[in-house]
């Protein structure tokens, strides 16, 4: 069956995101961003599975050893079953992602959501970026086409509507993603009949 995997820093909504989609209600529980197993739903109007896969990213008092783990454990994940996943969903903080992304970009670093969004595209999975909790922000375009320019995207954003989907999770407004989803599922179900 196809999959479909969800990654995102701790409390950018993944949760949230996961419950609108899917119907399941469920607790993450424990530590945020050290779940180790993959866990697997159905999406109920569509017969593939999601993957939540919050190692991902930023992990507050998380050793570093144990951060680059589970990092490791992702990559791994994702490229063992590149096969059957069916795209990786970017769940972001709209209100933050760009703040965050420049301020890893300036210290040197590649911020964790490029670098998954790269590596997804890299190993073809197709990403789509979630910019989530889109109620916190005042100028949607504009933040929306800093997202696209920080991931590689050349604005406009409205250019990218198969890949950007902004949600607001907390009031279930997640069309634009089920459209995204939607899309690659279709296009997946024609590829299978090719
Ligand atoms: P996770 O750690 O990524 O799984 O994030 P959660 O789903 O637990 O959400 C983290 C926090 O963000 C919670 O307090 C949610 O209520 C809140 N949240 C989720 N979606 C939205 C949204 O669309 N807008 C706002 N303002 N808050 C949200």
């Amino acid at each position: 069956d196809a999959e479909v995997v969800l990654v995102g820093r701790s409390n950018v909504g993944k949760s949230t995101v996961m419950r609108e989609l899917t119907g399941h209600d469920f607790s993450t529980g424990g530590k945020p961003g050290v779940t180790r197993q993959p866990n697997h739903y159905d999406w109920v109007s569509e017969s593939f599975m999601f993957t939540d896969l919050p190692g991902f990213g930023f992990m507050s008092g998380v050793e570093s050893d144990r951060r680059e783990e589970i990092k490791t454990d992702v990559i791994r994940y994702v490229e063992d079953n590149a096969d059957r996943i069916l795209t990786g969903v970017v769940v972001l903080d709209g209100k933050s992602a760009v703040d965050i992304i420049d301020r890893h970009t300036e210290r040197g670093n590649v911020p964790h959501d490029v670098e998954m969004f790269g590596f997804l595209e890299e190993v073809g999975v197709d990403p789509i970026v979630a910019v989530n909790k889109t109620d916190k922000i005042d100028d949607l375009d504009e933040r929306l086409d800093d997202i696209c320019d920080r991931l590689g995207l050349f604005p406009p954003w409205q250019q990218w509507s198969d890949t950007v989907a902004p949600i607001c999770a907390k009031r279930g407004d997640i069309g634009a993603l089920e459209d995204c989803l939607s899309e690659r599922f279709h296009a997946h179900n024609r590829d299978d009949l090719l």
